[in-house]
């Protein structure tokens, strides 16, 4: 497809009423499914290949002097590992969900951070790249509780699977051609709990990942004290979380898709380019943007826009440094009135 042309250079440029002279700072949260594309089955050169071709892009945005925050999602390999730890907890205990996240932010954070020191050491920059172990604490009262809504896991094909999974009280969402996905809750996160590391190592120059799979989640009890629980946080409303807590200038999330489309899926599908805060919110009220997948991206970025006054963008993984530079994927832009109160 082509690009109408942006009038704004990039995504991650100081807006000109700031008057500071900060870095650019843009947290990019990378997509689960891009990660471990839906039917590749997702193995271990597969995921590797697929991060070392993003953090070959992200050091170049990184050279090239932008401050660059990493975070991402987690969904295809979380539910890949709940799977195992169900199939084999006859031989060795099962580990609840929240252990999951830990693990699989660990692989893929473990991952990045190799693919993003080789491919920062080709352009002769031997900054230090740090993971973060990233807690966000939710509430036990969020309604997600009783409403999961977070797809994990593969696609699964076979309906009479899914109904002996139902049975074993799993739940399922039905994507349509796509088959079904197991889905779990998906608290809102409220606080990060590592803000004051991530800053420490920004400070001190470090590249750090951070967040990954959306966090691993805490409630905080009576007695005060945190406790993880079983569920999934999405990354994206966690990444404009991150974004807005690290003053960063731009959010831009990638995926597997160009960009976000109207009519998505029918013959009238349309991708946007740029849009303001009030227009897309119109679009999401009218259900454009499906739950789980395309919705939360919208929403962190509308959250994010609405917050700060500074852009965000969705776009495709392997458009990345166009999109960070505001010249392909969908630019979500602050209406006037945004603008005026970020200004005031
Ligand atoms: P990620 O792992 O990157 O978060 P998701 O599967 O959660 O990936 O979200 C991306 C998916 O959102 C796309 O692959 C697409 O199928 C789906 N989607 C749903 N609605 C839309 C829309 N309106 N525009 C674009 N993509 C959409
Ligand atoms: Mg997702």
């Amino acid at each position: 497809m082509r690009w109408r042309e942006h009038p704004e250079p990039d995504v991650s440029a100081e807006p000109a009423y700031s008057g500071t002279s900060r870095p650019r700072r843009t947290v990019v949260a990378l997509g689960g499914n891009a990660i471990a594309p839906a039917g590749t089955g997702g193995t271990a050169e597969e995921q590797t290949r697929n991060i070392r071709r993003a953090m070959t892009l992200i050091a170049e945005l990184i050279v090239d002097g932008r401050e660059i925050v990493i975070t991402h999602g987690n969904g295809p390999q979380v539910g890949n590992l709940l799977l195992k730890n169900e199939m084999a907890k006859d031989v060795v205990p099962a580990m609840p969900l929240d252990w999951c996240v830990a693990q699989t932010q660990a692989t893929i954070g473990y991952q990045m951070i190799t693919a993003l020191e080789h491919a920062l050491e080709a352009h002769g920059d031997l900054s230090t790249v740090v993971p973060v172990i990233s807690r966000i604490e939710v509430s036990a009262d969020d309604p997600a509780w009783s409403d999961p809504s977070k797809p994990i896991g593969p696609y699964i094909t076979d309906e009479a699977e899914v109904a002996r999974r139902r049975r074993d009280g799993q739940q399922f969402v039905d994507l349509g051609g796509r088959g079904w996905r197991r889905v779990v809750p998906s608290p809102r996160p409220r606080t990060l709990l590592e803000s004051m590391t991530i800053n420490l190592l920004l400070d001190a120059g470090a590249v750090v990942v951070a967040n990954g799979g959306g966090g691993i989640p805490m409630v905080r009890g009576d007695d005060g004290l945190l406790v993880g629980v079983e569920a999934v946080i999405d990354k994206d409303l966690a990444g404009a979380l991150l974004a807005r807590e690290l003053r960063a200038t731009g959010l831009v999330i990638l995926t597997d898709v160009e960009a976000v489309a109207v009519d998505f899926g029918t013959p009238r599908q349309r991708w946007l380019s740029k849009i303001g805060t009030r227009d897309l919110r119109t679009l999401a009220a009218k259900g454009e943007f499906a739950r789980g997948s395309m919705g939360p991206k919208v929403e962190a970025a509308l959250t994010f826009v609405d917050d700060t006054g500074m852009p965000a963008a969705i776009g495709s993984l392997d458009d990345v440094i166009a999109v960070v530079r505001g010249h392909a994927g969908t630019l979500v832009v602050p209406d006037a009135a945004t603008a005026e109160r970020s200004r005031s």
